[in-house]
């Protein structure tokens, strides 16, 4: 079985020696690639199992019918074209504006492994065919990729393409995962990253920061169990009232406040100083266009979150793991009080008893 290629620790050294504040995913693939990658987005018409009934019917609170109003201009000209004509398409478009060399391609709308293995056989083949396409990413949720989707997956990897899972997990919180109603938990998750990993495939935490109920503690402690877990890359965003979800209805009758933009990029710092610089960060922000979004407002203007975030980064003294401590240091093995007696709440408790 083809271990997990590491993240290239030499890479983000000298990435940090450069000024990066934060382990800046395409900069990375730059240097270890030698060429711009760019993230085609494809609509394979998935629908998901958070919504047809499998699962649920409802779907998750913050999702208007698996988003595919929410994307880029030159993407909705090729939204509904065949899947051949999309990629070919859009790496044109990418390689025009961005200068990319090659293009992984983003399976972007609904769940993207939810449909019989011939037919997702069929659309990845269809997605790889171009000669500028070096791999897959693909989005989905952690509890619809069985052993058998694993399989055909790890078969690009063995031809030597790059495959990506784009896992929706948003929170490791179970109060949160239920409040959002994503209908699965944290164990398929780490189910996912432990058998992508198995078969040389990487995996993208999607993040949301603002989620209903969940305190700034509990976003950073996402951070930390995405260190331990080992995810390959995040996606962080903020929560996006998008119209007819269910969340713009607590949002109109005023029971869900979005995040605003200082609390924001504070919470991003925070965030990124308790991740292990080893995990790449592919976004801080996301938007969806003023006719789909009521609020917030201010990420109408997303391209001011990085910048913002450095300089918050800049004004502390930190960057990306700066925070991160899951264990005592070797050095610090030395016991601060004598181990025969200690007192916990004013008794006085000999370690020394034997426990029955
Ligand atoms: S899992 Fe994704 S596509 Fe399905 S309802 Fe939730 S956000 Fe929408």
């Amino acid at each position: 079985m083809k271990a997990k290629k590491k993240t290239d620790l030499k890479i983000l050294e000298d990435m940090c020696k450069d000024g990066f504040l934060y382990s800046h995913f395409g900069e990375y693939w730059k240097r270890k690639h030698g060429y711009k990658v760019c993230k085609v987005p494809l609509n394979a018409d998935f629908t998901c199992p958070n919504w047809d009934g499998r699962i649920s019917k409802v779907g998750c609170t913050f999702c208007p019918s698996f988003a595919r109003q929410f994307t880029y201009n030159s993407f909705r000209q090729v939204i509904n074209q065949g899947l051949e004509e999309q990629v070919r398409d859009q790496v044109k478009h990418y390689q025009e504006m961005a200068g990319g060399k090659k293009c992984l391609v983003y399976i972007a709308f609904g769940t993207n492994t939810y449909a019989p293995l011939e037919d997702l056989k069929k659309i990845y083949d269809a997605a790889l065919k171009h000669k500028d396409v070096v791999g897959l990413s693909i989005g989905t949720r952690p509890d619809c990729l069985p052993d058998e989707v694993f399989d055909l997956l790890e078969n690009y990897v063995k031809k030597g393409k790059e495959i990506w899972l784009e896992i929706g997990q948003q929170t490791v919180h179970q109060h949160t995962l239920e409040k959002i109603k994503r209908r699965h938990g944290f164990a398929e998750a780490i189910r996912v990253v432990e058998e992508a990993h198995k078969r040389g495939i990487k995996v993208i935490f999607f993040v949301i920061l603002g989620l209903p109920g969940e305190t700034r503690e509990e976003m950073v402690e996402t951070a930390r169990i995405i260190s331990a877990l080992k995810v390959d890359a995040v996606k962080i965003y903020s929560l996006i009232v998008m119209k007819k979800t269910q969340i713009a209805q607590d949002y109109l009758e005023g029971r869900y406040n979005p995040i605003g933009f200082k609390e924001y990029v504070n919470t991003v710092c925070d965030f990124l100083e308790n991740l292990d610089r080893k995990v790449l960060i592919q976004r801080l922000s996301k938007d969806c266009g003023l006719e789909t979004k009521l609020a917030p407002e201010w990420n109408t203007y997303r391209l001011i979150v990085g910048p913002a975030v450095e300089k918050e980064l800049k004004k502390r003294g930190t960057k990306q793991g700066s925070k991160l401590k899951l264990t005592l240091t070797a050095e610090e093995l030395k016991p601060l009080a004598p181990a025969e007696k200690m007192t916990f709440g004013g008794e006085e408790y000999c370690q020394d008893e034997p426990e029955f």
